[in-house]
């Protein structure tokens, strides 16, 4: 003991001394469990939501319907992709036309649908005659600008599934032997099962998942293209695509918001693509039946009323899925299968009553694909409906990677997932007179300025190729390529 120290002054130090080290210790053991806490947490970002299910995070129960939100207002009636699916409309008009024989040069179906839609037939010919040697010229002049943005759309597009070219009757099928189907594995219930398959799409690198039963007005009448289905007989529905399971992945985020010029769709069509042949095989190996039908081009199917049904979102006024989590900038895939599953039901979280008050995107779309007017019906239902030839057009309009995405990208819904973006979602979705829409987007209108839309277009056509919003600066080829010695 020190001699001109008292025992209290001792005792009082000691006591410091024994609460600093406890309080120490509390703190060092609190920050060990906020941390491990917070480690357990889904929203912690690791990079592996989309595997861990996290990235899906909006309570869908809260905003299920037993009907989806799509009107059934008359007969229907199942797409002919042959003429109604642009990619391979256009392509047959190229390969097909006579400017002589004119419409009498065509195939039966394709003669038929033109007659019926002759304005069409305008856009599709514009498209062959105008569009395209424009665009060629452009991008000879153009070219370098997006030379970084090409080599990683090319980069991100080249881990591709092959699609099926065998019938579904032979290439749905595990076989375990020639004409010996493997073995069927009995599941514990459609719940687990849809549990499983759920984890499962997550685990195979989908960021959504949802299941339904398939209506077969979503089926094409014909196919677009071979995919072991003959494309001029009508496509008999397979019994085993019972199901339909939907899956979907954002394309990334910086070259997305950089549309339509630096962003792609190809490398979101790749990992939704993976993902949903994962997911086949899956399911094929416990013994039952699955086909993917995948972007780009190889569905049999119409993928986004399924989504609807799925539970995955709404669709918006510019014609696809607006999904809580990521709006629209998601790339889905359909797997149809017949392992019984428990199914999940539409959603309504006030989408509709948002697009009649928005028009951001019918606003910034450059050619008026989007129509500013209430929904019409198409075949059967009450649906917002785009001019697709028009849209088409200007995939070939701009130069970058090919397509547009303006639409998806200049979406409210389609922003990134903070809090701000988060909360204001919640208070839309929860206000379904409406009240707090025109609100939001005046708001975005204010946040998010965008360029006129003729400035979308490519020089020649008087406009300067603009983008949205500024690319990413790994993108800009002018950053990390000497152009000064010409093209060797
Ligand atoms: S992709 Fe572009 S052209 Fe097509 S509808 Fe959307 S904004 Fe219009
Ligand atoms: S931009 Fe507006 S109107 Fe268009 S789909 Fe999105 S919310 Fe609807």
């Amino acid at each position: 003991m020190s001699a001109n120290k008292t025992p209290e002054q001792i005792n009082r130090r000691k006591f410091l001394k024994v609460a600093g080290a406890a309080s120490a210790a509390a703190g060092s053991i609190g920050i060990g469990i906020w941390s491990v806490e917070s480690g357990k947490d889904p929203m912690t970002y690791t990079g592996e939501e989309s595997y861990q299910g996290a990235a899906q995070y909006f309570n869908r129960k809260r905003f299920a319907v037993d009907v989806p939100p799509y009107e059934k207002v008359g007969p229907t009636r199942r797409v002919d992709a042959r003429t109604e699916v642009i990619f391979s409309r256009i392509g047959r008009l190229g390969q097909e036309w006579d400017d002589e024989k004119r419409l009498d040069g065509l195939s039966d179906d394709l003669k038929a649908y033109y007659q019926e839609n002759p304005e069409t037939l305008k856009l599709d010919l514009e498209y062959h005659r105008e569009i395209i040697p424009k665009w060629r010229r452009d991008r000879e002049k153009y070219h370098d600008q997006y030379v970084l943005s090409q080599a990683w759309n090319n980069a991100m597009g080249s881990v591709w599934p092959p699609g099926n070219t065998e019938p579904p009757e032979i290439a749905d099928f595990p076989w375990s032997a020639p004409g010996q189907l493997a073995h069927q594995y009995k599941m514990k219930s459609p719940e687990k099962t849809a549990e499983l398959i759920k984890h499962m799409a997550h685990q195979f690198g989908s960021t959504l998942v949802g299941i339904t039963r398939l209506n077969p007005d979503w089926v094409y009448k014909h196919t677009m293209r071979n995919r072991g289905i003959d494309v001029n007989k009508p496509l008999d529905i397979p019994e085993h695509w019972e199901y339909a399971i939907v899956v979907g992945t954002p394309m990334a985020w910086d070259p997305f918001y950089a549309n339509p010029t630096y962003g792609s769709s190809r490398e979101s069509y790749a990992k939704t693509r993976i993902a949903s042949y994962r997911l086949a095989e899956f399911i094929k190996s416990l013994g039952y039946a699955a086909r993917p039908h995948t972007p780009a081009g190889d569905y049999d199917l119409m993928v986004i009323p399924i989504a609807i049904d799925a539970g995955l979102g709404e669709q918006g006024r510019h014609g696809v899925l607006v999904t809580p989590e990521l709006g629209s900038n998601i790339r889905p895939a359909v797997v149809t299968t017949n392992i019984p599953m428990k199914t999940d039901k539409p959603i309504s979280f006030s989408v509709e009553e948002f697009c009649r008050t928005c028009k951001i995107c019918a606003d910034q779309c450059p050619t008026g694909a989007i129509s500013t007017e209430d929904k019409e019906e198409i075949r059967g239902y009450r649906r917002w409906q785009i001019n697709i030839s028009k849209c088409h057009n200007f995939w070939y309009s701009n130069l970058g990677n090919v397509g547009c995405r303006l639409c998806l990208t200049s979406c409210p819904y389609s922003r990134k997932s903070n809090w701000l973006h988060r909360g204001a979602l919640k208070v839309s979705a929860n206000d379904p007179i409406g009240l707090s829409h025109g609100i939001m987007t005046d708001l975005q209108q204010r946040f998010y300025p965008a360029p006129d839309v003729e400035e979308y277009f490519m020089p020649s056509m008087g406009g300067s190729n603009a983008s949205y919003r500024k690319p990413p600066r790994w993108l800009e080829a002018d950053e990390y390529i000497d152009f000064s010695g010409g093209v060797q």
